[in-house]
């Protein structure tokens, strides 16, 4: 028996842990695939207050090894329900705890199109960060107009031998500093009011189609393509305990309840105006003082 289990090991879990553990509580974590969630993906982290930058991993080695010296448990488990009586049911186990925190992200957005999933791994990549070494001198696109595609573009372009940024308007929501960075390359074309309908090659990814506006077709031979068009949550496992908004996103009252007692949502998996890494440690931080009140009680 736990006093708290949290699911998911991003920066909104570990907080959340961080917080606990410092309070002497018997915690969990339950992981389904590595810590650091999408904060991985971030080539540098540049916003965060008091680091002036930092990488993606080395924020979330930082932060697993301060919960870890903590004596933090956690166990590489896929959670597949919480039951009403708060059970969290793994693949291959089931676990009791007084509170359970929810902090499992987001994942990245896929393009819904056919052959996705065929070329994931063989010239299509949802991580720059992660995969971008691999194209040195060759030619990339970035599909998005977010911060992460505009960052990613930047992070390739000095990898690559050419980026194609498409994106399917001719206004970015990512941010103005990367995007005056982008415009100085000459190595960078923007692709704009465009959106992949296709993509081609035997066995590697080799083409991609982008229709323009105004119907224009295009072809852009490429050796990669990194898709970074936002993130969606994965939360319809949770549905019996939780109620989720039409994205499926987890409606929270006061920041980290959820409709059920001692069942708390922390980080980008919950509705929220604004996600970014100081608003998950937030959450994190929040959600874990939640719970040890309502242990207390
Ligand atoms: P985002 O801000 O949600 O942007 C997603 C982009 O993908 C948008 O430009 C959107 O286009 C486009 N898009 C969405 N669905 C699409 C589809 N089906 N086909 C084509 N394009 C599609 O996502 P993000 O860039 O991953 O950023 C997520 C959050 O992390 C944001 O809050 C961001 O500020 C933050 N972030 C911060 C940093 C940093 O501070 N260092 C770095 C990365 C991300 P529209 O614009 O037309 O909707």
């Amino acid at each position: 028996m736990y006093d708290v289990i949290i699911i998911g090991a991003g920066p909104a879990g570990l907080t959340s842990a961080l917080y606990l553990l410092r309070a002497n509580k018997k915690i969990l974590v339950l992981e389904a695939k590595s810590y650091g969630g999408q904060i991985l993906n971030a080539h540098k982290v540049e916003n965060y207050p008091a680091i002036m930058s930092i990488s993606g991993y080395d924020f979330a080695t930082n932060l697993y090894n301060q919960v870890k010296n903590l004596g933090c448990e956690i166990k590489y488990e896929t959670v597949i329900n919480i039951k009403e009586d708060k059970t969290v049911v793994t693949k291959e186990n089931e676990y009791h705890s007084s509170a359970i925190i929810i902090a499992t992200g987001a994942a990245s957005r896929k393009l819904n199109i056919e052959n996705e999933d065929k070329f994931i791994g063989k010239g299509l990549s949802y991580c720059a960060t992660c995969d971008g070494n691999f194209y040195q001198n060759k030619i990339v696109a970035v599909n998005g107009g977010g911060s992460t595609a505009l960052e990613d573009a930047l992070y390739l372009a000095g990898i690559a031998s050419k980026v194609y940024l498409i994106h399917r308007r001719d206004e970015f929501r990512g941010e103005v500093k990367y995007l005056e960075a982008l415009k100085k390359l000459d190595n960078v074309e923007f692709v704009l009011n465009s959106s992949i309908i296709s993509l081609t090659g035997k066995e590697h990814l080799e083409k991609i189609t982008v229709k323009d506006n105004l119907e224009n077709i295009r072809e852009i031979i490429v050796d990669g393509l990194f898709v970074a068009i936002g993130q969606t949550p994965n939360n319809e496992i949770f549905k019996n305990v939780v109620d989720l908004d039409d994205k499926g996103y987890i409606i929270a009252n006061n920041d980290v309840y959820t409709k059920t007692p001692n069942i708390y949502v922390a980080g980008d998996a919950r509705v929220k105006d604004l996600r970014q890494l100081t608003t998950a440690v937030s959450d994190g931080s929040i959600a874990a003082t939640e719970a040890i009140k309502e242990i207390k009680k």
